[in-house]
């Protein structure tokens, strides 16, 4: 797989714009230099300056693509049923490959199915800005979350093309595979940040074959998943836009949310384990209770938690317990526990506490703990040059911003990992997510698009800024 030049539009504008490209490339202060607003043969020149501000995305043309979309996985509660490598998400795939060829824009697919739109610089060694999300979902998701900002990034592409604008950059419009980990969490970014091979498949759990059948419905080949891995030289960042699925933002009244850093999260199964015994007939003060110890446990993580880590996300979403009776005392208590915490300083101490609080419980219960570690996924830090330029383009739009943790996980979470990543969000009606009820107000969509275009300008043409010399 790779990528497909559908037309040679670019190749006929690069000899008209190479002037411009080297003024560009080679001149120091880019305020000296002149650009053609448009590239169309006899067109006035302008400076940027002038052009960039007032570019704008078409929100018509977006919220048809929106409703179109809506349709592919429609719920009967009105939610998107689109899990990644179903019939439906392939669907959307396809649309949206024809809305990218539709455009005139390159169509570019990799070897872990993430699917992009580019729009080519004339110079071939120029870095790919990457700009994108997911338009997989969650059982009965809603249609916001990942959607708006696949459809904004190719948005934003087809708003420079049309204005003739030619980039000294590849900008690239991305959807990931299973982002949201119907089969394995951010497949399509780890595979894209080189984390990932054939092997990491043989060790998710409850796997009966189904993950690879589904790959090969999709076209993907275990064997050749590795080479989707790009080069982190060869990339100049990734921007995401996203809804913000609380509601931080709609109690403050602001439009944009600038994402400073997304929680690390680890997960665990921690099992207490007991004597199973008569529950008429044992002393009550005798008794090796098993989830007297789990539940001591849970109260107690929850108050450190709160008290110590006011940051910090504790959470016991699961109790399975044996034998499982009215009338036995129980002898195991296993529960499912995720800690969060933006700080990975921070996050490792709360795993310490917490430990240390399970040990104690057991001892007071005279049980025996066990802890199994099931995920671990870093806390992630957006680059200071990314949170800078967006709050650049907001200021340029006249749009309130603040500054937010994100406290669920993200596709630009991996991407950090890898090159400099930024992220923008906008309001979520009643902080709804992963829910057919999540909503976005269609204005907040377009600010939030509008947001994106403009910090992809001003990356394109000043680079990330205090990161790129
Ligand atoms: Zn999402």
């Amino acid at each position: 797989m790779g990528c497909l030049l559908l037309n040679s539009h670019y190749n006929t504008q690069a000899n008209r714009n190479i002037n411009f490209l080297t003024q560009i490339l080679t001149v120091a202060d880019p305020a000296a230099v002149t650009y053609p607003e448009r590239c169309d043969e006899g067109a006035d020149l302008q400076t940027l300056d002038s052009t960039i501000p007032k570019l704008r995305i078409d929100s018509d043309r977006l919220r048809a693509d929106f409703e179109a979309l809506r349709h592919i996985g429609l719920t009967h509660d009105g939610g998107v049923n689109r899990l990644a490598l179903s019939a439906e998400d392939l669907a959307a795939r396809a649309w949206f490959a024809d809305r990218i060829e539709e455009a005139g824009l390159r169509v570019c697919d990799d070897d872990a199915g993430n699917l992009g739109a580019v729009l080519p610089s004339p110079d071939p060694g120029a870095k790919t800005l990457l700009i994108g999300s997911h338009l997989d979902s969650v059982p009965n998701g809603g249609h916001y979350d990942g959607t708006i900002g696949v459809l904004a990034a190719l948005e934003c592409l087809r708003t420079i093309h049309d204005a003739g604008l030619v980039l000294p950059i590849h900008l690239e419009a991305i959807n990931f595979t299973d982002d949201e980990g119907c089969w394995m969490s951010m497949m399509g970014s780890r595979a894209l940040i080189g984390a990932l091979n054939a092997e990491a498949f043989n060790d998710v759990p409850e796997d009966d074959g189904q993950i690879r059948a589904a790959l090969r419905l999709a076209g993907i080949d275990l064997d050749t998943v590795e080479q989707a891995a790009r080069d982190p030289e060869a990339v100049l960042g990734f921007l995401e836009l996203h809804v913000e699925q609380s509601s931080r933002l709609e109690r403050a009244n602001v439009p944009i949310g600038v994402v400073t850093g997304i929680v690390g999260r680890r997960t665990y199964q921690l099992t207490f384990t007991g004597s199973a015994g008569h529950s008429g007939t044992t002393d009550m003060y005798k008794r090796r209770d098993a989830l007297r110890g789990a539940a001591m446990f849970i109260v107690r993580a929850h108050d450190v938690v709160r008290e110590a880590y006011g940051d910090g996300i504790f959470n016991c979403g699961d109790i399975d317990v044996e034998p499982g009776s009215f009338n036995i005392i129980p002898s195991s208590a296993c529960i499912d526990v995720e800690i969060r915490h933006y700080k990975p300083e921070l996050l490792a101490e709360m795993e310490t506490a917490l430990f240390k609080i399970a040990r104690e419980c057991a001892a007071v219960c005279a049980l025996e703990v066990e802890s199994k570690r099931m995920l671990s996924r870093p806390a992630a830090t957006m680059a200071a040059g990314m949170i800078q330029a967006i709050e650049s383009a907001c200021v340029t739009l006249g749009l309130d911003h603040l500054p937010l943790v994100s406290y669920a996980g993200h596709t630009a979470q991996m991407l950090s990992l890898f090159t400099h990543s930024g992220m923008i969000f906008v309001p979520s009606v009643g902080g709804i997510g992963h829910h057919p009820d999540e909503f976005t107000h269609w204005d907040d969509v377009v600010n939030g698009a509008n947001v994106l275009l403009q910090t992809v300008l001003d990356l394109a043409y000043g680079g990330v800024p205090g990161t790129l010399t």
